[in-house]
């Protein structure tokens, strides 16, 4: 790895602001996606440093400093730590580049939103107001929004710096206490990121970090009896045996899972901004992007000479590693590849044929996990490549006649996170908006995932609950009503 980037020694596990070795002693080998070399170590943190962490945080919350904060104190911490991330900028964006294998620009923007996450929420930590409401006479009622407790945040690789920021930060705004499980694939990120908490100011126990595998450390915090709420990202999969591991504590929950997001090109749609949209959207981290665009629905009088732009511009996208600071950077490991590698093998002996392929550049590692994009047309939309998630920089391309056809091909997978409409028509873009199910829906645009003022979420299979924006704060918060009964 070229990137000169000082990557840290398997510290173990962050537990009261402090490293400590895991239960197990064992440790997890990272590989680098771009070279497919290993280039540091986590440790293996199981059930037994689970425990330590949450009763930290019941400790920080019940005896601690962090329980006695006001709102204006924690925001402040958060106000700083994002500081410290933009101070560190080029050192997490290099460690996120070499941990995920993406081009240096994107591993820079997401350290920006990283920051970004930091700022915002502890800019809104003392703004999360009740209400009083009209009762009965000689009543005051009043509603207050008041920390869950201890919540549980297990996050994925795809953007581990970003997901750690997303969730953590809201939930920290509110006065709870944390224990983080991040992926096993990358994670190098979010660990450097509880250094800089405790650099910050952060008292013991508000934010503590279990590496570890997912069946391991991950089950054992969705099941810990000790946590009060869980937010989860990852897949469908997974996010069943989390939902199920919290209804049998009851406590809540919130799931960000997949999608299938549609991007709909109407006839009469600015077509250079369409296409741009739609390449950029499924190249974006190698379309391993719950929020990728990877189905794009063309209307049936355009579909040639769409097909045929798309065709130019795919043709054009490169792949390579961080420093090369291409289009896209290699998928996460050698499983994904091969993952991805078998559903476009399926798809294409049910018929779908590649219209156009990007490259892989000369001088790209031939042990990197790197996939070439490539645009599908003749896809079924009944098939796995029109309705499954990838997952990868894979985009099914379909047509539809008319209004009522698009608004049902985009319907038409089990997902339901984010769609695009592309039309010169207001009137028809607006009916088309409302009645595509999904959590974020973009016209004449489209943003994977948004920024972080607006709140993002699914709907079907893509999960439950809404994260972003000032309703993260309301997910993350436990209301109380207050009665009051003054004579
Ligand atoms: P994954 O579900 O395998 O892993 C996600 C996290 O869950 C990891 O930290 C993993 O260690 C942990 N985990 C694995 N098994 C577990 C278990 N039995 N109990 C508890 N935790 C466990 O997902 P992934 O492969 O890492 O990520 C890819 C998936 O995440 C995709 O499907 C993608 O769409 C989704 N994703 C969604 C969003 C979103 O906001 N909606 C964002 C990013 C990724």
């Amino acid at each position: 790895m070229n990137i000169n980037v000082k990557l840290p020694p398997a510290k173990g596990v962050f537990i009261d602001n402090a490293w400590r070795p895991s239960h197990s002693g064992r440790t997890l080998a990272m590989l680098a996606p771009a070279t497919g070399q290993v280039i540091a170590s986590i440790a293996a943190g199981d059930a037994e440093d689970v425990d330590l962490a949450v009763k930290s945080a019941r400790r920080s919350l019940e005896q601690g400093a962090w329980g006695r904060m006001t709102a204006t104190e924690r925001g402040r911490l958060l106000s700083r730590l994002g500081r410290l991330i933009e101070d560190h900028a080029e050192e997490l964006a290099k460690l996120e580049a070499a941990d995920t294998g993406k081009p240096m620009k994107q591993a820079k923007a997401d350290v920006t939103a990283v920051a970004r996450y930091f700022e915002y929420y502890g800019a809104a930590a003392d703004k999360v107001h009740g209400d009083t409401i009209p009762f009965l006479d000689g009543y005051l009622v009043t509603t207050l929004y008041e920390p869950l407790g201890v919540t549980g945040h297990i996050i994925p690789w795809n953007y581990p710096g970003q997901m750690f920021g997303r969730t953590v930060a809201p939930a920290l705004a509110m006065g709870n206490a944390t224990v983080v499980k991040p992926a096993e694939e990358a994670c190098l990120v979010p660990l450097r990121i509880a250094e800089l908490a405790v650099e910050a100011g952060f008292p013991e126990g508000a934010l503590n970090v279990v590496p570890g595998l997912g069946e391991e450390a991950g089950a054992a915090l969705a099941a810990h009896p000790g946590i009060d709420f869980l937010s989860f990202t990852g897949s469908p999969e997974v996010g069943t045996l989390v939902q199920i591991a919290a209804a049998k504590n009851h406590i809540g929950c919130t799931l960000e899972l997949g999608g299938k997001s549609p991007q709909i090109v109407f006839a009469d749609a600015d077509m250079d901004a369409a296409l741009a949209s739609v390449a950029a959207a499924i190249v974006q981290n190698a379309g391993q992007t719950c929020s990728a665009g990877s189905r794009v629905l063309v209307e049936r009088r355009i579909w040639d000479r769409f097909l045929a732009d798309l065709k130019t511009r795919f043709e054009k996208i490169q792949a390579g590693t961080p420093e090369m600071d291409l289009d896209l950077g290699p998928v996460i490991s050698a499983g994904q590849k091969s993952r991805i590698e078998g559903i476009l093998k399926r798809a294409e002996a049910s018929g779908a044929m590649v219209l156009a392929r990007g490259s892989i550049a000369a001088g790209a590692p031939s042990e990197g996990f790197y996939v070439a994009p490539a645009v599908y047309q003749n896809v079924d939309p009944s098939s796995e490549l029109a309705r499954e998630e990838v997952f990868g920089p894979v985009l099914a391309a379909m047509p539809f006649d008319d209004e009522a056809d698009a608004i049902k091909l985009a319907n038409s997978t089990e997902f339901g996170l984010v769609a695009g409409v592309w039309s010169g028509d207001g009137s028809r873009a607006m009916r088309v908006a409302r009645k595509v199910r999904v959590g974020q829906m973009y016209i004449n645009g489209y943003g994977a995932g948004g920024g972080i003022e607006l709140p993002f979420g699914g709907m079907k299979k893509s999960g439950h609950g809404r994260e972003k924006g000032f309703e993260a704060l309301y997910e993350l918060a436990a209301m109380k009503t207050l009665v009051v009964k003054h004579g």
